[in-house]
């Protein structure tokens, strides 16, 4: 069975062509940084206009790279929810035209889900993670922390009170004037702080102590504080045109140790939780934008160490490239559904807002 996924929920425009044996047979991704860049950050108009620029020529090269056809198609999927509604409008009415045109079963997707979902379909099958696992989503849009105890039953331990890890890396690499890298401003902001600087070695961060972990006694996470912190550090300094390039590296280093510091603070008491409740969690997945940052990386591993010192818990990360938006977890996503012939009709809603833990009840019945 061969998928068409399309996905337009935010600043990429994507298609993807996958088969029911896991092939992933073509996977394109339309990036929309230098649309982008002029605003830094995602300009809602800006997004929809490129999506619709793109997204024909998209779908076509996804059919090319794939060799094949729209004919050979069996069914398409596209993100349904959550995302910018103006963004989702492009890649949901493309789809549902196609799929309504060519007679062929439609799926509308969680990006979310399909985030969660996408270790199973990069990982061989003997390192693909049990149910229940948790979920570390680090994304633009989201920072969430979540068990998983299916493919549609999720519990959600912990978001954010404010804005998600990634906005934050996007505004601080904003903020440190950091020239953007194609990857966009988060990667920019972790390859600025990788920069060799005199004396200091890497570790050697004078003024690590001002990211310290907001809310330490409650699971929610805030990125905002973070950010502020770094704000604050700047203001003090009487600007950015009074801070030099090695204190601006330190500075991006700093910020990135405590934005993993807070990750690791907050994984640290959901694995705590989950023993107190009986949960025997094997895996940690780490997925969204945020995971391909190596620092990130490294010191969740480290944490998971740290926490559980007698049962290995296995940290699990998609590629980088599967970590960020991407259509081929759509169509992976909406797999199981076309399998069973659990599809959705042509007429089908967007939902712009669509909590992760209210889908698997409500797949069909819902309207943006
Ligand atoms: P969502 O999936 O929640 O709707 P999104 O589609 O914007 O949001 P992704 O494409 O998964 O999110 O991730 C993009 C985010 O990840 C951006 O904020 C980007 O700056 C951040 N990001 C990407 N690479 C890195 C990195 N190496 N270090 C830190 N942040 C990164
Ligand atoms: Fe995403």
């Amino acid at each position: 069975f061969s998928v068409l996924g399309i996905e337009t929920s935010a600043d990429d425009t994507c298609a993807a062509i996958l088969t029911s044996e896991r092939k992933i047979l073509s996977n394109v991704v339309r990036s929309q940084h230098s649309y982008h860049e002029a605003y830094r950050g995602i300009h809602p108009y800006a997004a929809i206009e490129a999506h619709q620029r793109h997204l024909p020529d998209v779908v076509r090269q996804a059919l090319q790279d794939a060799d094949m056809s729209v004919n050979d198609i069996d069914g398409i999927a596209f993100t349904r929810g959550p995302g910018l509604a103006g963004c989702l409008s492009v890649g949901s009415n493309a789809a549902k035209t196609l799929a309504a045109a060519l007679n062929k079963p439609l799926v509308g997707v969680h990006h979310m889900q399909a985030h969660a979902l996408t270790v199973f379909l990069t990982s061989p099958p003997e390192e693909a993670p049990e149910f229940p696992f948790l979920s570390l989503l680090v994304s633009g849009g989201h920072s969430l922390l979540l068990v998983a105890f299916s493919p549609t039953n999720f519990r959600i331990l912990a978001t954010t009170l404010d804005q998600s890890i990634g906005t934050a890396f996007d505004h601080v690499s904003k903020m440190l004037d950091i020239p953007w890298i194609a990857a966009g401003p988060g990667a920019s902001l972790e390859q600025f702080a990788k920069t060799a600087v005199d004396e200091a070695g890497s570790d050697d961060i004078p003024f690590d102590d001002i990211f310290v972990t907001p809310m330490k006694n409650r699971l929610a996470f805030s990125f905002s504080a973070t950010e502020s912190q770094t704000t604050t550090f700047i203001a003090k300094k009487g600007g950015l045109q009074n801070i030099d390039t090695k204190t601006r590296v330190l500075l991006a280093r700093a910020f990135q140790r405590g934005a993993a510091r807070q990750l690791e603070h907050k994984l640290t008491m959901a694995l705590k939780r989950c023993r107190k409740d009986g949960v025997n969690i094997r895996h940690l997945v780490v997925s969204g934008g945020v995971a391909s940052n190596s620092v990130i990386r490294e010191r969740l591993r480290a944490c998971l160490d740290a926490a559980s010192p007698d049962e290995h818990i296995a940290l699990v990360c998609p590629p980088p490239k599967f970590c960020t938006d991407n259509a081929a977890m759509i169509a992976w996503a909406s797999m199981d559904r076309f399998l069973s012939g659990d599809t959705d009709d042509y007429s089908v809603e967007l939902i712009s807002k669509w909590p992760l833990e209210e889908f698997g009840t409500s797949l069909t019945s819902r309207i943006a």
